[in-house]
């Protein structure tokens, strides 16, 4: 499988879509939402898919992934490690800003804090912490999706001006790093950032996890 892949990026749009049928079938459970979730969301993609953008919602409804059907993403992690596909890879979402025309987005449920230690209005959206299990299954996903072609793992932040702790340094650290440092992702490099969005602090790759 990945020695069909490499070479090829970026590749077309239908390309990473046929591949991911495939390595899907063979790899990470992933439950299939698509029916589900609101196509009105999804447009069409004009460009090739080279790229994923990791976010955190800022919210957790717990571990049913048909409470989160409104999240505007391709993939969802919920709390207990499950992996839901809201939208086909095939449509264009408007989740990442300037990257959307070329990327999947994956959304982890929590309100996780930043690198100072605070939660964003803990008293509407609680205090959450990444678990293991959404670690594990991010890392799953993150490879999965390498492996159809994917060569750029991005942080919303990136490509907005709005989104200074998304994902954050939980997701960042444990999830995104890791894509860059196993799997050989690219994340633009230091200081890299597109439109009013801001680049990924060190302090985000270098997180440790204290609960
Ligand atoms: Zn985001």
């Amino acid at each position: 499988m990945l020695a069909i892949v490499i070479g090829l990026a970026p590749v077309a749009v239908f390309g990473v879509a046929a591949l991911w049928a495939r390595a899907r079938s063979s790899r990470i459970a992933v439950l299939d939402l698509t029916a589900l979730a609101p196509g009105g969301k999804r447009s069409k993609r004009t460009r090739a898919i080279d790229a994923v953008v990791l976010h955190q919602m800022s919210f957790s409804r717990g571990n049913d992934p048909r409470r989160y059907l409104k999240v505007t993403a391709h993939f969802i992690i919920v709390p207990d490690g499950t992996i839901a596909q809201l939208h086909p890879m095939s449509a264009r979402l408007s989740a990442s800003d300037g990257f959307n025309g070329r990327s999947v987005a994956i959304e982890f449920a929590g309100n996780l804090r930043s690198v100072k230690g605070g939660w964003y209005r803990p008293e509407d959206y609680g205090r959450d912490v990444l678990t293991a299990a959404q670690v594990l299954a991010g890392r799953g996903l993150l490879r999965q999706l390498r492996s159809a072609g994917i060569r750029h793992v991005y942080a919303h932040r990136q490509s907005s001006p709005k989104r200074g702790n998304d994902p954050g340094p939980e997701i960042w650290s444990t999830v995104g790093q890791w894509g860059v440092d196993v799997l050989g992702l690219d994340d633009g490099g230091e200081g890299y950032a597109i439109e009013a969005g801001t680049p990924i602090p060190d302090t985000w790759r270098s997180f440790t996890l204290t609960t």
